[in-house]
């Protein structure tokens, strides 16, 4: 019999966990021919997350929880729960309901049928601002535009996912991670399946627009060298025109002679130079300080307990 996993991270959502447990199991006695594994990662709770998982687990056997020793981020939770899972396959659920375990049968389908990774896209997202759906589009085709990897959008991390796509995930051990771009990097055979987003079923969202700035940037940085071209390609752009100023400037001064003035246009280009290469420079920092983070090879997550035991 075949065994799947299914990955929840969980970050402060003590209202939403029972309702979760019990969506899920409704599900899974839909799917008899599988074993299931409900794998739950508590991303440094502070509120009874974690008393709530030790109590599942009490109750049923085939819950399982692993508990990171603070706060990691969730792309940092969906790579630790990768680690710990067993499952033939691993399906990565978000704890608010807002992906339907509904969905799961369906996506099991797909991948007896051979698919190794069938996410599921959203064909509506309720209880989002216009501004947040305005914002996240723009990002992806900027994002598609300056990458040859597909970049799937609106396409969240719930999906299934075959026991190699998971190998391959975790070989992928950078500490800036941007998942949503990793699963189209590492290929294989993809289906997607559409759903409606429902807004959240309790608790509160822990993204703010300034956590959705930092995976902006997180993607941008790890899937395209683009802005650094940029700064190439407004060099090459300033230099043309100032290559050309220049011999105007120069024919003017010997047909005309040179009466002491130009502060205007000197502080104009000063300023505009100098503006350019602040930002390039901060542009080639983003990147340095990810090539920084990476080299310390730190862990990615230290745990604190795995099902009832302290891991040292
Ligand atoms: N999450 C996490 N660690 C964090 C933030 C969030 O594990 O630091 C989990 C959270 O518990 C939920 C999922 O990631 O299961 C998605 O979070 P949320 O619903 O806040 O994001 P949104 O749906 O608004 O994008
Ligand atoms: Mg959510």
């Amino acid at each position: 019999m075949k065994t799947v996993t299914i990955m929840v991270p969980a970050y402060n959502e003590e209202d939403v966990l029972y309702n979760l447990y019990a969506r899920l199991q409704a599900v899974i006695s839909e799917v008899p021919n599988y074993k299931f594994e409900i794998l739950l990662i508590n991303d440094g709770s502070q509120d009874d997350t974690i008393n709530i998982l030790k109590q599942l687990r009490e109750e049923d056997s085939s819950v399982s929880y692993v508990d990171l020793s603070r706060n990691f981020g969730k792309e940092i939770a969906m790579i630790a729960g990768l680690d710990y899972a067993k499952g033939d396959a691993v399906i990565i659920i978000d704890a608010d309901l807002q992906d339907p375990p509904e969905l799961i049968p369906d996506m099991i389908k797909y991948w007896e049928e051979g698919y190794d990774d069938v996410f599921a896209k959203r064909r509506t997202r309720a209880g989002e601002s216009w501004f947040k759906k305005w914002t996240s589009s723009k990002f992806y085709s900027f994002l598609q535009r300056t990458t040859k990897v597909p970049i799937q959008e609106d396409t969240g991390d719930f999906r299934l996912l075959d026991r190699r796509c998971v190998e391959a995930l975790k070989q992928m051990r950078e500490a800036q991670r941007y998942t949503k771009g990793m699963f189209s990097w590492i290929g294989y055979n993809k289906k997607e399946i559409l759903f409606d987003r429902d807004p959240r079923a309790a608790g509160e969202t822990k993204w703010n627009y300034a956590k959705l700035m930092d995976l902006a940037i997180e993607g941008i940085t790890s899937f395209t060298t683009f802005p650094l071209k940029m700064s190439s390609l407004f060099g090459m752009i300033i230099s043309f025109f100032a290559f050309l100023y220049i011999i105007w400037i120069i024919s003017k001064t010997l047909l005309f002679g040179d009466p002491v003035s130009g502060y205007p246009s000197l502080m104009t280009v000063i300023l505009f130079l100098g503006g350019i290469q602040l930002l390039s420079l901060g542009v080639i920092g983003e990147y340095l300080g990810r090539i920084f983070n990476e080299t310390k090879q730190r862990p990615l997550y230290f745990v604190d307990e795995y099902n009832d035991k302290k891991v040292r």
